[in-house]
């Protein structure tokens, strides 16, 4: 299918590795010119290899998202036709650990962050009448982890907003989305299983495996599937889906919507 996207220009938000990095990949195989970004230069500059040799234009954008400085350096290469909000997830911890500045830190990196960036570039997609946004949230939106807190917490925020805002910029063309991951393959999915695995003394293949068997899809997801999603969601064929939650989980959350 061609998505009709070949020649925009997106910004992907700490996209060196894991989801965001899929993302990105995926839209240079559509054709999009792109501005990554994350904060160590190794992996990024990787990652801007492996997309440049779909023969787009691929600018690698060193710093940290979550800061003013971070995407006052990424928003200077705009102006971007497509935004694809990320950042790393809060850390793990029982509802009794997080402190004040502990949400503020998550509400900012996961919250006010993407919405930030909404608010940098959607007057340039209203101008235009088109644009498309997809934040990566979590399933925690849909089904609350316990341990992840912050999480659930800061994420629910951001899918509020989202459901407001994407209702009022539709009329200009603008889409803005939710994509929801389940478990992926991922560091992220890497550092949360070894560390219970640590918790509990069993070997981390014995949680990927436990993982694997709650899925109906018994598997985790992968980074490139769930790019492909997030491309579709950024084409021109996706006009219509308008301030939707989409969750890739492999059916993990047992709901009937
Ligand atoms: P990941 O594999 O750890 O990759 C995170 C990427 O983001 C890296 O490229 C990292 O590069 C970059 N990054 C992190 N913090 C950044 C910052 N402040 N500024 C700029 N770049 C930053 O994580 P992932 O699994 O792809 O997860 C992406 C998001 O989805 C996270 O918020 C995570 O909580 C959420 N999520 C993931 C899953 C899953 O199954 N993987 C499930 C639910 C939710 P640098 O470290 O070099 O900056």
């Amino acid at each position: 299918m061609d998505l009709g996207i070949a020649g925009k220009r997106a910004l992907v938000c700490a996209a060196s590795k894991g989801l965001g990095r899929g993302c990105a990949l995926a839209l240079a195989e559509a054709g999009v010119d792109l501005v990554i970004t994350a904060r160590g230069a190794d992996a990024l500059e990787a990652t801007a290899a492996q997309a440049r040799a779909f023969g787009v234009s691929v600018t690698a954008v060193l710093g940290d998202i979550t800061t003013e400085d971070g995407r006052a350096a990424a928003l200077a290469h705009g102006p971007f036709d497509i935004l694809i909000t990320n950042a790393g997830g809060p850390p793990a911890g029982a509802w009794s650990d997080h402190t004040r500045e502990d949400f503020i830190r998550a509400l900012d990196a996961n919250m006010l962050t993407p919405i930030a960036l909404m608010q940098a570039c959607l007057p340039h997609m209203i101008g235009q009448k088109w644009g498309r946004v997809v934040n990566i949230t979590s399933q925690s939106v849909k089904a609350p982890i316990a341990v992840l807190g912050l999480s659930n917490s800061a994420r629910t925020g951001l899918t509020g907003f989202v459901a407001g805002t994407a209702r009022a910029v539709a009329q200009h063309g603008v889409c803005i989305n939710n994509l929801l991951p389940g478990s992926h393959d991922t560091d992220r999915i890497a550092q949360l299983n070894g560390a219970e695995a640590a918790r509990r003394g069993v070997p981390v293949a014995q949680v990927y495996a436990e993982n694997a068997a709650e899925i109906p899809a018994g598997r985790i997801g992968t980074a490139e599937e769930f790019g492909a999603m997030a491309a579709f969601l950024c084409s021109n064929r996706a006009g219509f889906i308008v301030g939707q939650n989409i969750l890739l989980d492999g059916g993990a959350i047992n709901a009937t919507l």
